[in-house]
């Protein structure tokens, strides 16, 4: 019999990415993915490590395996919290895993089986895994991630990532597109392009305007996302490649993190506001209608009531169509915790994220409106969670439609929708006839 592996991906896309690629390494050697903790003898926790909450979220996660409701599976953590704790995790966790030693994993786990604690946190500038053909877990069949480069390069002072994901690399043009042709061969009809930071792909002169262009033709039924992107090097050339393929996504997610620039120099960005600005100007006027999205981070060191406003100003011109917000945690070994102090009061940092939410929650249903009486092309992703009688999809700007199911269509088909009303999170239409 095989024996059962059962992985979780927790906060991060890329983690549900390299879960997938965990998964094909394994069946390789034998090994079984199982459908739940229960029916499992190993499991592995693909992590993030990017907010001391989520690092929180898995050593709850690791207490749980522990306790008796579960039958003392052997626990491993991989990936990023896997890279930057080590040996520490040993108290919880049989298994400790980076990012890059994947391949190791069928190894590990057989040592770890024999009853020692095992650890591998090498990190590699090469390892892209590019040869392995993902299993495509928890798949819906319409979409896919597929990853595209790796680390990253930018050592913004608050973040992680550098350190527990290693130095930019991409993967190569040919085994992108290969994979993706397999994925439309298979009926796939999404894909989102994934890296740290995909503006900064290269294969030799192929950049990522250029490699996103090439993913678009493969199939004009293929619609292209990508994330996510660095405002510093967000060229006119991706602008004009986006504008000029209609099946690449009018959806746009550029983390600004804050409006000041003050905060933005203490943040190591290396852009402006008005860098910004520009950028998104430049979006605007290529491609009307483009859904713009962010991440903001409230409470940064040295952060003034100023430098808030400056952000909610800045949310208010940009008229955001969702974002990602946080309050500002530190993480250990980074610039910011080393080097900066933590000044911002906890009843601040909540205060101003609470009033980055209400603002972006009163643009969110202003845009959403606007919508109302609008068609849109939706793909159809599946049967509305709230009533067996309607579907949902997205639209290119990327945003949750609901509709009344109609005769012929299906989960995977492209249909027109009118949208007829809107709240801050969802529209809801009629198929077009
Ligand atoms: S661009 Fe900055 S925030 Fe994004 S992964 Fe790199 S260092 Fe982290």
């Amino acid at each position: 019999m095989k024996t059962k592996v059962y992985i979780e991906s927790y906060d991060c896309r890329m983690t549900v990415v390299y879960s997938q690629i965990v998964a094909s390494i394994l069946k390789k050697e034998n090994y079984e993915i199982a459908n739940s903790v229960e029916e499992a003898t190993i499991v592995l926790l693909n992590t993030c490590a990017i907010r001391d909450n989520a690092e929180q979220k898995i050593f709850g996660r690791l207490n749980e395996l522990r306790s008796r409701k579960y039958n003392n599976p052997t626990v491993g953590v991989i990936g990023c919290m896997a890279e930057r704790l080590g040996e520490a995790l040993f108290e919880k966790a049989d298994i400790v895993a980076g990012p890059d030693v994947y391949r190791t994993l069928p190894n590990l786990i057989e040592q770890a089986l024999s009853g020692g604690k095992v650890i591998n946190t090498v990190l590699s500038n090469k390892e892209m895994y590019e040869d392995i053909e993902p299993v495509r877990l928890d798949s819906n069949g319409i979409s896919a991630f597929v990853a595209i480069m790796r680390g990253c390069n930018n050592f913004c002072s608050y973040c992680v990532v550098p350190y527990t994901r290693g130095r930019e690399r991409s993967r190569s043009v040919a085994t992108i597109l290969r994979e993706v042709q397999t994925l439309i061969d298979s009926g796939y009809k999404e894909v989102t392009l994934l890296g740290q930071n995909v503006n900064s792909y290269c294969d030799g002169d192929v950049t990522f305007a250029k490699l996103i262009k090439q993913v678009a033709e493969l199939s004009p039924e293929l619609r292209v996302r990508f994330a996510t992107s660095h405002p510093k090097d967000l060229s006119d050339e991706l602008i004009e490649a986006m504008a000029s393929m209609p099946n690449i996504a009018k959806a746009f997610h550029l983390p600004v993190q804050s409006g000041s620039n003050v905060m933005l120099k203490a943040m190591n960005r290396k852009y402006t506001v008005e860098w910004y600005m520009d950028r998104v100007n430049a979006l605007r006027k290529a491609m009307p209608g483009c859904s713009i999205t962010t991440d903001i981070i409230a409470g940064f060191c040295g952060e003034t009531e100023d430098d808030h406003r400056a952000t909610i100003e800045l949310m208010k011109s940009v008229g955001y169509d969702y974002a990602f917000m946080f309050a500002y945690s530190q993480r250990p070994g980074t610039v910011a915790e080393q080097k900066m102090s933590d000044d911002v009061s906890k009843e601040d940092k909540i205060r101003r994220l609470n009033e980055i939410i209400d603002t972006q929650n009163l643009l969110s249903l202003h845009n959403n409106q606007a919508d109302i009486g609008k068609k849109f092309t939706v793909l159809v992703e599946g049967r509305s969670k709230r009533s067996e009688k309607q579907l949902f999809g997205r639209t290119s700007q990327n945003k949750v439609v609901v509709f009344d199911k109609m005769e012929g269509v299906e989960k995977g088909d492209y249909v027109d929708v009118i949208v007829r009303s809107a709240s801050s999170a969802t529209l809801k239409g009629e198929i077009d006839m």
